[in-house]
């Protein structure tokens, strides 16, 4: 079974990282492998996040979800 991951575009170098999307919560902090930039998560910035993983796991039809 495929991970369900995120991909993140870090604000700062601009690469992408697949995270997974349980990581995705209020207050939890992703580090860009690439800048080792720490980013925490919060207000609109998670908002989108969560917005657009909603409209990831609706397109894939995960079950269970
Ligand atoms: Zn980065």
């Amino acid at each position: 079974m495929k991970e369900k991951a995120y991909p993140f575009s870090c604000p700062i170098c601009a690469k992408v990282t697949d995270f997974p999307l349980e990581l995705f919560v209020e207050g939890a902090v992703l580090t860009c492998p690439f800048c080792k930039l720490s980013l925490r998560l919060h207000g609109h910035m998670l908002a989108y996040i969560q917005k657009e993983i909603q409209e990831l796991k609706e397109s894939e039809k995960i079950p269970g979800e």
